[in-house]
């Protein structure tokens, strides 16, 4: 990496909610970042509007009927497609940091071609660690990995300067979603908007729909299993409705270290672009004075059952969360399509995992193989419902 000039910059997976959130950091930090390529999987004109903005020649897009009108890119720009042509980007000469902030396992190659080949990676995309974290980590070196996920942000923050043999606790926050407080038998009949309304943080639909379901607490319980090398027993859940501690780490001496902001996903963002440093702040600081009680309970996990699974996946290892994982991607786009209903979502992980015959993990095709397979029993089973 250069120490000077700024930092070069790729997004993977610029116009989601992530994307156009790390590109509102590039703009006020002109001096310090520069956008050198940009990807998306299917919304191609705002890809070649990023481009313009930002002067950007190498840009990608996964579905090539998507493709931007060569007219619309800036001159001398060229946009490649297919999701290999995205991953390509991530490794790329003139790259310093890859932000991948694509949604799905789709983002584990373009993880994989960054850390391979030396760049450091700004990680939104905790689908990458969930299915293939046992591969990756060992790819990583000291502090070419850093977490954009607010939770882990925070975590990785409280770790600076600690020793990792005096961690006793990892504590994740919840928010609840916006179903916190509900009962089984009432979130049969939860609709799209009512799941899309989280209470707390403006986020793309996919990781919406987790929040909901609170998955994306047990697929970012598993993503800090594999970025900080604990065991599951030292990580533990609090739903934490205010959002404004993003999570804590517990040390030998019972000493508990939290870390408190806005929850705005662009100080995250920021924190794994400046590290070790820290720029001036993208958003209006905390003001204490104005924050009233904060609240911390036990999250109900019979209730909201993706959320054991996904734990039980996790403890289970292996081959097990690449299946969990693409069995919920799958009832996730099919409850958002109007295919599933909100429960139907754990109904279908439980039985593709229940159906799994888990194995270690040995390589990324095998794991693309799960995957695979796992969708197909998936989609199977949503079509049934
Ligand atoms: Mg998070």
């Amino acid at each position: 990496m250069t120490s000077a000039g700024p930092l070069r910059v790729a997004v993977l997976g610029s116009t989601g909610s992530i994307g156009r959130q790390c590109l509102d950091v590039a703009a006020h930090h002109p001096d310090r970042v520069r956008i050198v390529a940009l990807a998306a999987n299917s919304s191609g004109a705002m890809l070649a509007e990023q481009a313009r903005a930002f002067d950007v020649r190498a840009t990608a897009i996964g579905e090539c009927e998507h493709a931007p009108i060569a007219d619309d890119l800036p001159r001398g720009a060229a946009c490649e497609t297919g999701c290999e042509a995205v991953a390509a980007l991530a490794s790329a000469d003139g790259v310093d940091v890859v932000v991948n902030a694509l949604v799905g396992a789709a983002g584990l190659r373009a993880s994989e071609a960054a850390l391979r080949s030396g760049k450091r990676l700004a990680l939104a995309n905790k689908e990458s660690l969930v299915v293939g974290g046992d591969l990756l980590m060992p790819l990583a070196g000291p502090g070419q990995l850093l977490p954009v996920d607010s939770e882990h942000s925070a975590i990785f923050q409280c770790l600076v300067g600690e020793s990792d043999a005096r961690v006793a606790r990892l504590w994740l926050t919840a928010s609840g979603g916006p179903f916190r407080g509900w009962k089984r038998d009432a979130l049969a009949s939860v609709t799209v908007a009512q799941a899309l309304a989280h209470p707390r943080w403006t986020m793309g639909p996919k990781i919406t729909i987790d929040s909901a379901t609170l998955m994306n607490k047990g697929l970012e319980t598993i993503e800090a299993h594999h970025l900080f090398g604990v065991g599951y027993d030292m990580i533990s859940i609090v739903v934490h409705p205010q959002s404004t501690v993003h999570s804590l780490v517990e040390f030998a001496d019972g000493s508990v270290k939290a870390h408190l902001g806005v929850a705005d996903m662009r100080v995250p963002i920021q924190y794994a672009l400046s590290y070790p440093d820290r720029w001036e702040a993208p958003v209006p600081p905390l003001d204490l004075r104005m924050l009233g009680d904060l609240g911390f309970e036990a999250p109900d996990l019979a209730t909201f059952r993706c959320l054991a699974l996904a734990l039980e996946a996790g403890r289970s290892g292996g081959t097990m969360p690449a299946a969990m994982n693409a069995a919920n991607e799958v009832a996730v786009a099919a409850f958002l399509a109007g295919r599933l209903g909100f429960t139907g979502i754990d109904a279908v992980v439980e039985t593709v995992m229940n159906e799994h015959a888990r194995c270690g993990v040995e390589s990324f095709e095998q794991l693309e193989e799960v995957d695979a397979a796992s969708r197909r029993r998936a989609e199977a089973l949503v079509s049934a419902a």
